[in-house]
């Protein structure tokens, strides 16, 4: 087969080639390597592992020639760098990581070389995962493979969304057939949108937080990016899993996720939020949530419009949790235990400068913020305030799944931006998290799918929110999505 056929293969596609033998794993693999190197413009890797990558796919090849298939066997994927990797450079895109290696693998990864799958890199991500344009990276931002056709932006780059934009952009260039991601208030459901491809964030404590670097530790879920429904479903399995080394993670087991796929929605109710009709939302996007809704219908769901009164705080909520744990998580890094060191008079004078030198400045103010909202003066006033409206937001979300199962939005309340757009406007830049993160301070199953063009011809997704561990309804409906949505564009 010719590299572009291979690299334009789904991974349940390939999945099934490698194992009918029509195609070699290392074969693949090289055909992915080979895209890579083309694409490095993109700056989606961070770091490439071509002979880690060909070992892995050799190992895999000899495993499916005798037919031992592992379930990932031989399916080249990335890594979101926030991943810790044995012996490979782990960075969190920070310069205060430095060069880290780290000398353990993540729980996630490591399930993930258990199931065969072979590893391609280090994909870039804003530092410590703060951000929603990829532009916070020590390495530079990523860009979308897409470009718009008309419009404002017509001909410029754009970003990829964030945090995850090297993950997202990676498998949407056909680089990878799918990558990890990790979502604290998006990041996963934020970049697929951006980028036309499906992530899928499953409930807080379905996937072990072990080895990931830690952002807001009550909120951070590992999850998969890759380009179908289907390809989420065999990632997620292989990834989700209870583990000792995590005290968040659940035991509950893990279901087959493909299984729920052909499930069907018949009778399905599917809520949506009255709530998220957002001022000044582009009639585009308006208009393909209510086709979504019509799409789910015709298939004999049942559409009912639920509330979620308490959602306009969690944006506010959301930027004083995730900052709050973030600087609590972050003090860590005092140029003493890893990485960067800028060697100072004394030992606070080198926390000092080491971490000036080592933090960007999204880092930063996050770390100013989530030290004011836990500081003894305002921590009743705002963390402890946040936490209570955080709580009554997940009561808002188990009420409405009395009158649905399962519920239905955008993903992103814009197509994707220009680079160097919302730059110095943080508050513009949060805003894009808006249907987001109420579903990540309720913990709740996620995922974003791509379900039509914006008139600029830029990839939009919806996303569909379920009740906790109920990742499998959200299979099914987004399966169902996709099937009638018929999404087949290419950047
Ligand atoms: N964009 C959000 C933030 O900047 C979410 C990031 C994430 O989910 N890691 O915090």
């Amino acid at each position: 087969m010719a590299a572009a056929a291979l690299t334009g293969l789904t991974l349940a596609a390939a999945r099934e080639k490698l194992r009918a033998r029509e195609i070699g794993a290392v074969e693949l693999t090289h055909a992915h390597l080979e895209a890579m190197a083309a694409a490095r413009d993109l700056n989606a890797f961070v770091l490439e592992t071509p002979e880690r990558a060909l070992e892995m796919a050799a190992a895999a090849g000899r495993r499916l020639k005798a037919g031992e298939a592992l379930p990932l066997d031989g399916l080249p994927i990335a890594v979101k760098d926030l991943f810790a990797t044995d012996g490979v450079r782990t960075t969190a895109c920070s310069r205060i990581l430095d060069d880290f290696t780290p000398t353990y693998e993540s729980t996630v990864t490591a399930k993930l070389w258990a199931a065969g799958a072979v590893m391609l890199g280090k994909v870039n991500m804003d530092e410590f995962a703060m951000g929603s344009a990829n532009i916070t990276s020590a390495f530079g931002p990523v860009k979308n493979p897409w470009r718009a056709k008309s419009g404002p932006s017509a001909g410029k780059d754009l970003v990829p969304g964030g945090s995850s934009g090297g993950s997202a952009a990676a498998v949407a260039a056909r680089l990878a057939l799918a990558a990890t991601g990790t979502d604290t208030g998006g990041s996963i459901r934020q970049p697929a949108a951006f980028c036309g491809v499906a992530g899928i964030k499953p409930t807080y404590g379905r996937c072990s937080r072990w080895g990931i670097v830690a952002f807001a530790s009550s909120l951070d879920q590992a999850g998969p990016i890759a380009r179908t429904v289907e390809d989420c479903a065999l990632m997620l399995g292989a990834m989700a899993g209870h583990d000792p080394k995590d005290s968040t993670s659940i035991d509950v087991a893990v279901p087959d996720y493909t299984a729920a796929l052909k499930r069907g929605v018949k009778g399905l109710r599917v809520g949506i939020p009255k709530e998220y009709r957002v001022d000044g939302m582009p009639p585009a996007i308006d208009a393909l949530w209510r086709q979504g809704a019509g799409w789910l219908a015709a298939e004999g769901a049942e559409i009912v419009e639920v509330s979620l009164p308490l959602s306009k705080y969690a944006l506010p909520v959301y930027y004083i949790v995730a900052p709050a744990e973030a600087s609590s998580n972050l003090a860590r890094y005092d140029g003493i235990r890893y990485g960067l060191r800028v060697p100072g008079e004394d030992l606070v004078d080198t926390y000092e400068k080491t971490r000036a030198a080592g933090f960007g400045a999204e880092v930063r103010r996050r770390i100013m913020i989530g030290t004011y909202v836990l500081s003894a003066g305002y921590y009743d006033a705002y963390y402890l305030r946040a936490q209570k409206v955080r709580a009554r937001i997940a009561a808002d979300f188990r009420a409405a799944y009395e009158k649905c199962d399962v519920l239905l939005a955008p993903a992103t309340p814009s197509a994707a931006f220009a680079l160097g757009e919302k730059q110095d406007d943080p508050i513009a830049m949060y805003l894009n998290d808006v249907f987001t993160v109420p579903a990540s301070l309720a913990g709740l199953p996620a995922m974003a799918l791509p379900a039509g063009l914006s008139p600029e011809g830029l990839p939009l997704g919806l996303q569909l929110v379920g009740r906790a561990f109920d990742e499998e309804t959200v299979f099914a409906a987004a399966a169902a999505l996709e099937r009638a949505a018929g999404f087949t564009a290419v950047p």
